[in-house]
């Protein structure tokens, strides 16, 4: 057992399944919970965007055999938005969201994550007071039934070109407020904060107890550390949070240069780099905690 291995890190690590592979068959299912736990990954994340394509019973039988625990994640669609004023296009996406949470319900996932509240992609304006107030209706109502089955929901805070309703997280709390149920959290991705975010610190400050779920990806979606994203500033933070870590590599967004070609190497790499990270910010925070608890001693002993 390294250093790193011997640090207390209990935020499990995931892995978007869209590292290895871009459907659900039986075999690809297999391929990709192998390639998870050889990696050394805690949980593979499930991207339900064609939802209605995956055998849930054999993916949950396939993760059942194994000690990995996995989440589901989703983005709407144009013709499937619950932020739409059209109301047809709004039931679309509120039947997509109910299919989605019955997937993670029958994959044994705690938590539906990702762009649940809107499209996954470029609108052609700002987002109308009408479209905020009836997203929110939507995942109120999801949230409802989330909680019944003991599932949190995690709402992904996306760059500009991808959604219109909030691009940062002092908006997604403010939606979160809207929203109102207790089961709503926040989903943060380095990704997107590099774009929109004054700095990676505040936002995880500012989102507190209500960060639900983290994507760690670099600025270009590559290997973690090629990039822009100062890792050390955002894992001083994220380590007080009780967080899910994946480093996502979504393939559906804009990722057609080609960063990686050797899928394993690319996981075992973000692997590391992750339990690294958290393992620095983990010691870090102890030997502050040793410090103030010092500092503690030597001041009741002069008041004795
Ligand atoms: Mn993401």
């Amino acid at each position: 057992m390294g250093e790193e291995e011997g640090t207390a890190v209990n935020n499990p690590v995931g892995i978007h399944a869209g590292v290895w592979i871009g459907q659900w068959t039986s075999e690809s299912t297999r391929w990709a919970i192998d390639q998870t736990l050889a990696a050394g990954f805690d949980l593979i994340e499930i991207t339900a965007t064609d939802v209605d394509s995956i055998d849930a019973a054999a993916v949950a039988r396939a993760i059942q055999k194994t000690k990995l625990s996995c989440s589901v994640s989703l983005g709407l669609t144009f013709d499937a938005d619950v932020s739409s004023e059209d109301s047809q296009i709004r039931a679309r996406g509120a039947t997509r969201l109910h299919h989605a949470l019955r997937l993670a319900q029958k994959v044994g996932s705690r938590q539906l994550v990702g762009v649940l509240y809107s499209a996954l992609g470029k609108y052609q304006g700002p987002a109308s007071e009408r479209s905020w107030r009836n997203s929110a209706a939507a995942i109120r109502e999801l949230a409802v039934e989330a909680r019944a089955a003991g599932i949190e929901l995690a709402l992904e805070v996306v760059n500009r070109y991808e959604t219109n309703l909030f691009n940062e997280v002092f908006g997604a709390l403010r939606f979160l407020d809207e929203v109102g149920e207790e089961n709503v959290r926040i989903h943060l991705d380095t990704y997107h904060m590099n774009i929109e975010e004054p700095d990676f610190a505040l936002p995880v400050a500012a989102a507190g107890d209500r960060l639900g779920y983290v994507h760690v990806g670099e600025s270009h979606r590559g290997y973690l550390g090629a990039g822009n994203i100062r890792w050390a500033e955002f894992f001083r933070f994220e380590s007080f949070s009780n967080t899910v870590v994946d480093p996502a590599l979504s393939n559906t967004l804009a990722v057609w240069r080609n960063l990686w070609t050797d899928n394993a190497d690319l996981a075992a790499q973000a692997r590391a780099s992750i339990r690294a990270h958290l393992g620095a910010a983990y010691r870090a925070r102890a030997r502050g905690q040793a410090a103030r608890d010092d500092g503690q001693q030597s001041a009741d002993g002069e008041t004795n």
